[in-house]
């Protein structure tokens, strides 16, 4: 009985999605839920299935296994009518340049049934929400990258969707236009939409989502709050050490160090997870330059999203 009742509060509910590309599993089981109001992040680096996993929830593709349920109805690419209560804003734009914002608009949302009044009002709406408002009178190839964006997102919304699907939508942008980005899907779940957010940024994840799945090689390595997410780490801190010469060494090196869970070398410097940092790092970087690296820059973090990650798969959340 609770769990009926647990199944009709979600918008979303995903159970055992599996998804094979010939050899390869590019979604090897994956099950989460959204309910009303909640922005739930696939936070994982490129290639680790995010891409996959919403076209299967989008009905675009169809899963080897598992079921996806949208407000109660089971989704499969044939299904238009649960279709209906999603709206897809994929990461890339589907806009016409020649258009202005306000005839995007209307194009789109006749095209999702919209029509009149009804239309005209909604894409007021979408305008102030998105933050185009005062500019929805020029043709969108004068925006920025950004406003394109955000006109992409609008998009998505016109039709009211229940669940609202964002794939990266601020990969390429400069970081201004990415603060307008977020705010504008800040006040979405404000009226009661769920929001699926896929990104690699741990800082967008971090602001943004209520709960967050920490995704890698096409599973759920993780899923809760930020703040379950980091219990998960023990507390662990994070050393970000910057420099150059024998980083490989120094790595191999670090990496037999008591205090040292993790080392990743991404070629510009080495991210550790350490326990203690304050008192392990007079070791750590004691021991980097009788490896032969000359250190330029030493930063302990506090537990993050990153560190939880780095901790899950041993590597770090990098594009
Ligand atoms: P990105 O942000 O780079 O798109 P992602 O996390 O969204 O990353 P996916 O695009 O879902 O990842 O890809 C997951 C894996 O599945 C990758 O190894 C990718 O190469 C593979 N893959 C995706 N689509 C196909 C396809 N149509 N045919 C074969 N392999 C595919």
């Amino acid at each position: 009985m609770e769990a009926a009742q647990a199944q009709i509060r979600d918008v979303l509910d995903v159970s055992g999605l599996v998804k094979r590309y010939g050899e390869l599993t590019a979604v090897g089981g994956v099950s989460f839920h959204i309910g009303a109001g909640e922005t739930f992040g696939l936070l994982g680096p490129n290639g680790a299935g995010k891409t996959t996993i919403i076209s299967m929830v989008a009905g675009l593709i169809a899963a080897n296994e598992g079921t996806v349920r949208v407000a109660g109805q089971e989704m499969d690419p044939s299904r238009t009518e649960a279709k209906r209560n999603i709206g897809l804003v994929p990461q890339e734009l589907a806009i016409y340049p020649d258009l202005t914002a306000r005839e995007n608009l209307k194009f789109f949302g006749r095209l999702q049934g919209l029509t009149g009044s009804r239309l005209t009002q909604r894409s007021n709406e979408v305008l102030e929400l998105i933050g185009l408002a005062d500019r929805a009178g020029d043709q969108t190839k004068k925006y920025s990258g950004g406003m394109k964006r955000r006109l992409n997102i609008g998009i998505g919304l016109l039709h009211r969707p229940t669940l609202l699907i964002l794939d990266e939508p601020t990969v390429g942008v400069d970081p201004q236009s990415r603060n307008a980005i977020l705010e504008s899907v800040e006040k979405l779940s404000v009226d009661g939409m769920a929001v699926l957010y896929t990104t690699h940024y741990m800082e967008e994840a971090e602001r943004l989502c209520d709960r967050i799945a920490i995704i890698d090689e096409g599973r759920i390595q993780a899923e809760g709050t930020r703040e379950q997410l980091i219990t998960l780490t023990g507390g662990v801190d994070r050393i970000n050490l910057r420099g150059d010469g024998s980083m490989a060494r120094a790595a191999e090196v670090l990496r037999e160090l008591p205090a040292v869970q993790h080392v990743d070398n991404d070629g510009a410097g080495l991210m550790l997870t350490v326990s203690d940092g304050p008192t392990a790092l007079a070791g750590i970087v004691t021991g980097a330059a009788s490896a032969g690296m000359s250190v330029t820059s030493v930063e302990i973090v506090r537990p993050d999203l990153e560190s939880v990650f780095l901790h899950l798969t041993g590597k770090a959340l990098r594009d």
